[in-house]
């Protein structure tokens, strides 16, 4: 707690029922009593007990750097007593997959399987709830855009929190420490577990999107550049830093509209830098916006995407 409002968390056990995936099947305080409400006692189920710390990591992030009270913005009511609240369901199966290896915002709440629940990948499915309510994007390219932007706000959350599968050598992996593994590396996309690209219309680029969690390897790319700086593709970035990469990219996504494409990432990028830089929000300087310019650069956010 940083300050501000409490988050309101309502976390679930499943405990390995198989349920149809639909999201009222997963309901945690209609289909699932309520496991660990705000203030209650330790879990014997870690998966609850995590989820329950993740939830008020992400709640902690979102307040302190954006001024964002999480449970106002994405938290759901089911008039079960415990009101407006971040909700979430551990340990679910679907369909004859068990453990289930897989999270998802299902639009209202969470929804993990077994072994999945790392603060990464709580803060990513959390902020599609926070994109959702924001940006909205959806929809072809957009999607991407959508998951890049989960990616980018899971690791920040996930490195704020001082979490070991989010610092050190995982500083720029998604996922370790799950039942997943290291699933993509934000420093190298073209090294996650499914190659992505690094840059828009590079190699693994895919025209037709036909998985959203490809292209967002451009995303990832450029957050990696802004926050930590390299030399990629030509252009040298110096790194800004967290505290001035995650105002960066709190403006994108208050920037971005539903249908957003790529070359809009980059515009966004260099505008968001811009008006911060004008404010003097977070002491965001000219020069960094020229950093940040040479970030979309590298990774070809400043091109039409074929
Ligand atoms: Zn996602």
């Amino acid at each position: 707690m940083v300050g501000g409002r409490e988050a309101n968390r309502d976390v679930c056990d499943a405990n390995h029922k198989v349920v149809s995936g639909s999201s009222e099947s997963v309901r945690c305080g209609t289909a699932f009593d309520v496991t660990r409400k705000e203030g209650g006692a330790e879990s014997s189920v870690a998966d609850v007990n995590n989820v329950y710390t993740f939830f008020g990591q992400a709640s902690d992030f979102y307040q302190k750097y954006v001024n964002v009270d999480l449970t106002e913005l994405i938290g759901a009511d089911y008039s079960d007593g415990t009101g407006k609240a971040l909700r979430g369901t551990v340990r679910i199966c679907v369909d004859g997959e068990c453990p289930f290896a897989n999270a998802f915002w299902d639009g209202e709440q969470m929804a993990f399987g077994e072994g999945v629940t790392t603060d990464d990948i709580t803060g990513h499915e959390l902020t599609h709830g926070v994109t959702q309510h924001t940006s909205g994007l959806s929809g072809g390219q957009a999607d991407s855009i959508n998951e890049g932007l989960s990616d980018v706000f899971g690791k920040f959350i996930g490195i704020t929190s001082n979490d070991p599968n989010d610092t050190g050598d995982n500083r720029w992996l998604l996922g370790a420490g799950s039942s997943l593994g290291a699933i993509r590396n934000m420093k190298d996309p073209r090294s996650s577990l499914s190659p992505q690209p690094d840059r828009v219309n590079g190699p693994g680029w895919e025209t037709n999107n036909p998985d959203e969690h490809i292209n967002d390897g451009v995303v990832n790319k450029a957050d990696y550049l802004i926050t930590d700086g390299d030399t990629f593709n030509g252009q040298t970035v110096r790194g800004l830093g967290l505290d001035k990469s995650v105002q960066i990219w709190w403006g994108v996504e208050n920037t971005l509209t539903q249908s957003a494409t790529f070359k809009d990432v980059g515009d966004a990028l260099n505008s968001s830098c811009a008006a911060l830089a004008k404010a003097g929000t977070a002491g965001i300087t000219t020069d960094d916006c020229t950093q940040v310019g040479n970030a979309v650069k590298a990774t070809q956010l400043d091109q039409d995407p074929k």
